[in-house]
């Protein structure tokens, strides 16, 4: 998965923030939750605010020469105060973490659904262009820095921000000659610690990158090593691995430097401005021109002010990143979704006849629009018949088969299903009169009943069983022990890929399509499996409109009609009798292979 850390960040312009916001319009009925929120972290702030006066009032009694009783009257009033401001305080923060975490899993509850339904949405050019797993792992590591952003960041953000503005206030309110002489000197020493985090952090993310190289110059070399060995490339190998380590030194010195001079800064410089500081409080002190007391409350906002503008980039980082990320998320959001019908009832639509025609198609895919996969492809194919799609690996018969699925729309040319453009369909109703038999099955996760009624999810356990069987899938289901709720997929048994087949050609059996696109299977399954297998797939093309790709003999010669594909066009098209006859013809050259073959 990507690391958050590795996100990108954004500068927060005007922009940037607007479009960010939107992401407020996924809180919703919760917005309260988070005003209410709010209020409760202004309140901490405030409380936060308000702890180092009394600290003061109460150490300040040390230097006071009042007598015992009145020292110890000051001192207990003051305490039971600070009690009840941590009391205040405590419950603060409970609500405030609980209302965040609350409006921020809504939000992150509806915007997950709302990218789930527009990805599942989206048409394949969408994903014939973009690594899934990566963009899966994209989103969740965006979607991730948007929760941890929204529950710590802002607030923390925001708390910081009023302590030092509220800090840097009250002890200017304190002290004038205080407040110059920590302004002038906190901020300076902030930024150069974070600057110094900075660039250590940045060179050991270096060193790093550097041990990986080295460590894929060891895997790739000992992999290969017959490879360096027959070159005898041995030396140059050596000075290739030596030349890296050499840098990861070179590169972890520099780091070293860094950290030293780090340590060197922390112990002379902040030690030194703090002794600095402390010894200017006590001179004032002694010339009378602060109270104990204050001198006291002004060291205890220092710190607070120091160490909150010393978390303030970090959190600024997080909510930059978030930025980045919920501008990508709304990207997605924002994509194009194909027109599918979410409430669709497929049982109220009118059954298709099954007429397909292909008319002067040509096609290219969006991702390689310059090179042409189809170019002016014609055949028909009547209703009932079996098409049967013979070509070289890469002549484009998958991508017919997608054509006519409409995956993708052709480029020039129609596909006409019915006598009417396949373009003037619904697409959910075009799809709903159409089934795949995949060449290679994949099956979900859950169980085999499951996965059938994949086909129509509203079928009856009657049907299942009735398709089950029609797909000759009944009797291997049924030595299962647990039948029908044999867990399959990842986690369940792996079902070989006969069996496999069979469960697909079951959920084509229970969505009764008019159209049926057949991928055979390539590498051959045992013959029992495949007299299996074939049996069903006979059953299932009656009274259908079938296209397959095909790759066995015996299929092609009982097909109604055979179109011979070579690098996107049409060469040859008829029946076997009629292309086997054509002299130097493809077909006749593939089937004396095939025939060598066997
Ligand atoms: P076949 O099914 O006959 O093996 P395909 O229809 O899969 O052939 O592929 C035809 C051509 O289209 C090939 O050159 C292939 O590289 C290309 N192709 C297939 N799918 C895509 C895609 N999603 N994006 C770009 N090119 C593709």
């Amino acid at each position: 998965m990507a690391k958050k850390e590795d996100l990108p960040k954004v500068k927060l312009t005007r922009d940037s923030l607007r479009k960010a916001a939107r992401i407020f319009g996924f809180i919703g009925r919760h917005k309260w939750k988070f005003f209410l929120g709010m209020f409760f972290l202004v309140g901490t702030g405030a409380a936060a605010l308000i702890f180092p006066k009394l600290m003061g009032d109460l150490m300040g009694l040390i230097g006071k020469s009042d007598s015992a009783d009145a020292l110890l009257g000051v001192a207990n009033t003051v305490g039971i105060q600070l009690l009840i401001l941590f009391a205040a305080q405590a419950v603060f923060s409970f609500f405030r973490v609980l209302l965040f975490v609350n409006v921020t899993e809504n939000m992150l509850k509806s915007l997950r659904q709302a990218v789930y339904a527009r990805l599942i949405r989206m048409p394949m050019s969408f994903f014939s262009q973009r690594q899934v797993a990566e963009l899966n792992s994209r989103v969740s590591a965006d979607i991730s820095q948007i929760q941890e952003t929204f529950t710590t960041s802002i607030a923390e953000f925001l708390r910081q921000s009023m302590i030092i503005i509220g800090g840097i206030t009250i002890i200017c309110f304190t002290s004038y000659r205080l407040a110059l002489v920590m302004l002038s000197i906190i901020p300076v020493l902030a930024i150069i610690t974070v600057f110094f985090g900075r660039r250590i952090r940045n060179i050991s993310r270096n060193v790093q990158d550097k041990v990986a190289e080295s460590n894929v110059i060891v895997g790739e070399s000992l992999q290969g090593i017959s490879n360096v060995k027959s070159f005898t490339n041995e030396t140059y190998e050596t000075a290739r691995y030596n030349r890296v380590t050499s840098e990861i030194v070179r590169l972890a010195m520099k780091g070293g430097i860094a950290r030293g001079a780090f340590f060197s800064f922390i112990i002379f410089c902040l030690f030194g401005a703090i002794v600095f500081i402390i010894w200017y409080v006590v001179k004032l002190k002694v010339d009378g021109v602060i109270a104990p007391e204050d001198m006291m409350s002004f060291l205890f906002y220092t710190v607070m002010v120091a160490g909150s503008i010393g978390g303030l980039p970090e959190q600024y980082a997080q909510i930059q990143r978030a930025v980045g990320a919920t501008e990508r998320v709304f990207d997605l959001l924002e994509e194009g979704t194909e027109n599918i019908d979410l409430d669709h009832k497929p049982e109220v639509l009118k059954r298709f006849a099954g007429e397909v025609e292909f008319r002067d198609v040509s096609f290219s895919y969006p991702s390689r629009k310059d090179f042409t996969v189809l170019r002016s492809v014609s055949f028909k194919a009547l209703p009932g018949q079996t098409i049967a799609l013979v070509g070289p690996s890469g002549s484009g018969k998958s991508t017919i088969a997608s054509l006519i699925l409409r995956f993708y729309d052709p480029v020039s040319g129609q596909v006409i299903i019915d006598g009417k453009n396949s373009l003037d369909y619904p697409l959910t109703e075009l799809r709903s009169q159409m089934a795949i038999v995949p060449q290679d099955v994949l099956l979900f996760g859950g169980s085999i009943r499951e996965n059938i009624a994949y086909g129509r999810i509203s079928a009856s356990e009657a049907e299942i069983i009735e398709a089950a069987k029609k797909a000759n899938a009944y009797d291997f289901i049924m030595s299962f022990p647990e039948r029908f709720e044999t867990k399959v997929g990842e986690r369940g048994i792996q079902l070989s890929g006969g069996q496999r087949q069979r469960i697909a050609i079951a959920r084509a059996v229970l969505k009764d399509p008019s159209i049926l696109i057949l991928d055979e299977a390539t590498s051959s399954l045992d013959s029992e499996s495949e007299r299996l297998v074939q049996e069903a797939l006979e059953k299932l093309m009656v009274g259908r409109t079938s296209f397959v790709i095909a790759h066995r003999l015996s299929t092609v010669r009982n097909a109604d009609r055979i179109v011979v594909i070579d690098k996107g066009e049409v060469r040859e098209t008829g029946t076997h009798e009629e292309l086997i006859r054509i002299e130097d013809g493809i077909y006749r050259s593939l089937t004396r292979l095939q025939l060598e073959l066997d």
